[in-house]
């Protein structure tokens, strides 16, 4: 660890706490970052020449695993032409052609660089399209780092959110209401109480580690929206082309008005985009009066990178065999914990999936900070030293990519047999 330990020792004198993201510090597992090297398929290499098999791929971005060799052939071709144009390109046309054919509820679709830009543009359109205000999000949700959505909630269900970050204004802060993910009679409390623009939700939430809502649930937010004039938006940066080619919206069969989207989309590039229904997108500029712009949405290479992505994915066999490989390693840590007695089980959809130190799957955020933080940072630990990477936090989802072997969940599933044996 020296050489990953000397960086981060600089970092940390000219970067704020030495990352450009928070949780790459490894602060919630007391730990220190390793820096990578390299990256290849399902390993990554450290500064100090350590192998890791990783489940995380980019927080999900690395589907295919990382730097596939027909990515990287494809983003070599395309750069040999330009590196950014600042004016249309064919290949936005082509992206947002599959996109479409992939999610239904999509008509229109526009590109921009990350999952907060997405997710930051399609409220104000919510806002711009309703001519109301206020939103509606679910505690333990993640929407990126807009100020709309720093937000905790506040005391009472239908009480107005009060920030959780320094600097996010509390008259904005009052804009955004938040409650408990998975309680409809919440929701309902809230409806009445405020005329909302729209309701944001992960239908499958990947920032508290991985928590399911209930079928009922969604579909009953989907009523409640309709008739209340309330935009309804998915927010599939991390669930969209990874729990199934189609997102989250397609294993509920619930349309959204609004989907935003990232991770994947981009095959590694720094993109994100937000769609839905027609009417609805042409409120934006240049078309409607919503502004909204980006100097770099919509770059070529990364284009390239999201179409051949999307192209590799769309292949039915992918998702079955990605499906059948993640479940096969959750099936096999709830084996493990049932026959060792321990309270620890997992859950999967697609190629995302969740640890939990808990007996049952949890439901909402509380049911995770009731969690043994102190077991994961505990088995955290012995994986990484074991040259197994999962998420450094208790509230973050794992991934698995299509490089990933059987050979390499049998090693970690004997690596995590090992651990609960020496925990004892
Ligand atoms: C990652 C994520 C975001 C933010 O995307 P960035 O590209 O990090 O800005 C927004 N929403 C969800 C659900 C995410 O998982």
């Amino acid at each position: 660890m020296n050489r990953s330990k000397n960086i981060f020792k600089t970092a940390k004198k000219i970067i704020p706490g030495g990352v450009n993201s928070p949780v790459r510090a490894f602060s919630a597992v007391n730990g220190q970052p390793f820096f990578v090297k390299k990256a290849k398929n399902q390993y990554l290499y450290d500064e100090d020449g350590a192998k890791y098999i990783d489940y995380i791929g980019s927080w999900g971005a690395q589907i295919l695993g990382h730097s596939d060799s027909r990515i990287i052939k494809t983003i070599k071709k395309t750069i040999s032409n330009g590196i950014t144009y600042g004016i249309p390109c064919a290949d936005e046309v082509e992206i947002a052609k599959r996109i479409i054919k992939i999610f239904p509820s999509i008509q229109k679709i526009r590109m921009v660089n990350s999952g907060t830009e997405a997710t930051m543009s399609a409220i104000r359109l919510a806002r711009g399209f309703t001519g109301r205000s206020k939103i509606l999000k679910f505690n333990g949700c993640y929407h990126g780092h807009g100020d709309s959505f720093l937000i905790k909630a506040g005391s009472g269900a239908s009480t107005l959110g009060i920030p959780n970050s320094k600097g996010v204004p509390k008259g904005l802060a009052k804009e955004t209401i938040s409650v408990a993910y998975n309680d409809i009679e919440a929701v309902k409390k809230v409806i009445k109480a405020h005329k909302l623009a729209c309701i944001i939700i992960e239908p499958i939430a990947g920032n508290m580690n991985f928590i399911r809502s209930d079928k009922r649930f969604l579909k009953k937010l989907r009523v409640l929206c309709s008739e209340n004039k309330i935009l309804l938006v998915f927010d599939e940066v991390m669930t969209g082309l990874r729990v199934s080619l189609g997102g989250a919206q397609e294993i509920y069969g619930v349309k959204p008005d609004l989907t935003t989207l990232g991770k994947v989309l981009g095959g590694g590039f720094p993109v994100g985009a937000f769609g839905g229904k027609s009417k609805i997108m042409d409120c934006l500029s240049p078309e409607g009066d919503v502004y909204q712009a980006g100097t770099l949405s919509g770059n070529p290479v990364a284009m390239a990178a999201g179409i051949k992505t999307i192209d590799i994915i769309s292949k039915k066999k992918f998702f079955d065999d990605l499906c059948a490989n993640t479940k096969y390693f959750t099936d096999s840590v709830n084996m493990i914990a049932q026959s060792k007695g321990i309270e620890m089980c997992a859950d999967s959809e697609g190629g995302m999936f969740g640890l939990f130190f808990t007996k049952e799957k949890p439901k909402n955020y509380s049911g995770i900070s009731k969690r043994n933080i102190h077991q994961f940072i505990s088995f955290f630990k012995f994986m990484l030293t074991n040259g197994i990477y999962f998420a450094p936090s208790a509230y973050e989802a794992g991934f698995m990519s299509s490089k990933h072997t059987k050979k390499d969940i049998d090693r970690t599933i004997e690596t995590i047999d090992s651990w609960i044996t020496r925990r004892r």
